[in-house]
């Protein structure tokens, strides 16, 4: 018997590749919240691109207007140039995003991916404040790069860099109890006692909702109480936005909600709305020290990324349609969730999200890989998230039919009972 030809997926490509490796099949078209492998197996997709593909894949309104800026030969990169396709981006987030939440930010692009945004944010409130240290909790996910992986709480993560990474002060996250006032007058001890050897950080970066570590849900009291600390303190808060921001949690940021005004933004991932990179930096006024080209690079002019930015953000996020949707499709996969734990005797301890984006936690990772892999054979693509990889996470399209989440969550459903 010969075995199987090797592929170049496992001849070539780096070990590396995490993602996806659980679903044994090659990819090749999408549209909506569906994908379809080279063999013609289709997939109902509650993965999003890890948070990339709010509006599905080749959603026609964005690639309409991508193939119209294409077919004029629209500027494709541009550094730092003034564009056309960039000013339509920035005066729709102005117009759209910005002004309705009477959010004075300045805007950057960092770069295109997350944790360029990332860098630039801890590099900014470093340079602003004169300060070294950044306070980050534990689960928290942040990037892959020196800077951004020194902020987060992932062991297994950080050991990639094989060495220790510093400047950090990781601190709990919201671990109160329910019910509980959250405050933090014993980091404000720690900050004042000269014996502690604490040097006062320059910035606080928080997720309100961290995806990667877990489905964990931050209660708006919690930020509210952080975000005063960081005032008191003089720290200045930067709230991680690339996964929950862009309408994830049913508002365009995540932290409205919990009526905070953030110093720095991060967002990257769905904004430029058709899966292409690009990222931002958004920082109040005062934060704008930089030089020109003090901080700078190749990849921030992403023409075509704006083109479809603006476009997303024009369609969807006019007329407030997007967050009753979203808040409504959330509500429907609560349902479902809640109806799975009471069916499971007892195996799946939390069911926890906002918006749409929900964590089905179990006790630990073979479950949920199993979970997974069943989904995969049923025909629905689903990842692992945590800090041992024992969340399902179901990060669906926010433009997906109620009929396909429907689909969907029975297939969620199916995969637990039969795992
Ligand atoms: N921050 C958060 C909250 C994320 O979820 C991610 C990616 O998952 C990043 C930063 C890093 O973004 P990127 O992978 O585009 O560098």
């Amino acid at each position: 018997i010969t075995p199987p030809a090797l592929s170049v997926f496992e001849t070539l490509e780096s070990e590396v590749r995490s993602y996806c490796r659980g679903w044994p099949a090659v990819f090749d078209r999408a549209q909506g919240a569906r994908l379809t492998d080279e063999d013609g197996h289709g997939y109902l997709d509650f993965f999003a691109g890890a948070g990339s593909l709010n509006y599905g894949h080749n959603n026609p309104v964005l690639k309409r207007a991508l193939i119209d800026y294409i077919e004029r030969d629209g500027i494709t990169h541009g550094l730092d140039m003034a564009t056309t396709a960039k000013r339509a981006f920035l005066e729709s987030f102005q117009n759209v995003v910005l002004r309705p939440r009477d959010l004075p930010y300045k805007v950057m692009f960092p770069g295109p991916t997350g944790t360029n945004a990332v860098e630039s944010a801890l590099k900014l409130a470093r340079k602003v404040k004169g300060r070294e240290s950044i306070v980050s909790f534990t689960n928290a996910f942040h990037g892959m790069s020196l800077g951004s992986l020194a902020v987060t709480g992932n062991a297994f993560k950080r050991a990639g860099a094989g060495i220790p990474l510093v400047h950090g002060t990781p601190m709990p996250f919201d671990n109160y109890l329910d019910g509980q006032t959250p405050d933090f007058l014993w980091f404000e001890r720690l900050l004042e006692d000269q014996g502690s050897g604490l040097n006062k950080p320059a910035a606080v970066i928080v997720e309100t909702i961290q995806g990667e570590g877990g489905i964990n849900v931050a209660r708006p009291e919690w930020l509210r109480a952080l975000a005063d600390l960081c005032h008191r303190q003089d720290m200045l808060l930067i709230v991680d936005d690339i996964q929950m921001g862009c309408g994830r949690t049913g508002a365009f940021f995540s932290f409205e909600e919990a009526g905070i005004t953030p110093d720095i933004v991060t967002l990257s991932k769905s904004i430029s709305g058709y899966g292409l990179p690009m990222s931002l930096c958004l920082f109040s006024p005062e934060l704008d020290v930089w030089e020109p080209g003090e901080h700078n690079g190749t990849f921030r002019g992403n023409n075509p990324a704006f083109v479809t930015a603006a476009a997303a953000l024009t369609t969807y996020w006019a007329d407030g349609q997007m967050e009753k949707q979203t808040i409504a499709r959330g509500e429907q996969v609560e349902q479902a969730l809640l109806a799975i734990r009471a069916e499971s005797s007892g195996d799946v301890p939390d069911v926890r999200g906002r918006g749409l984006v929900w964590g089905l936690e179990f006790e630990d990772k073979s479950r949920a890989s199993a979970v997974c892999a069943r989904a995969f054979e049923l025909g629905l693509l689903l990842e692992t998230s945590g800090p041992q990889s024992e969340v399902v996470k179901l990060l669906p399209p926010l433009t997906i039919t109620a009929e396909e989440l429907d689909e969907g969550l029975r297939t969620v459903e199916r995969a637990v009972r039969e795992t």
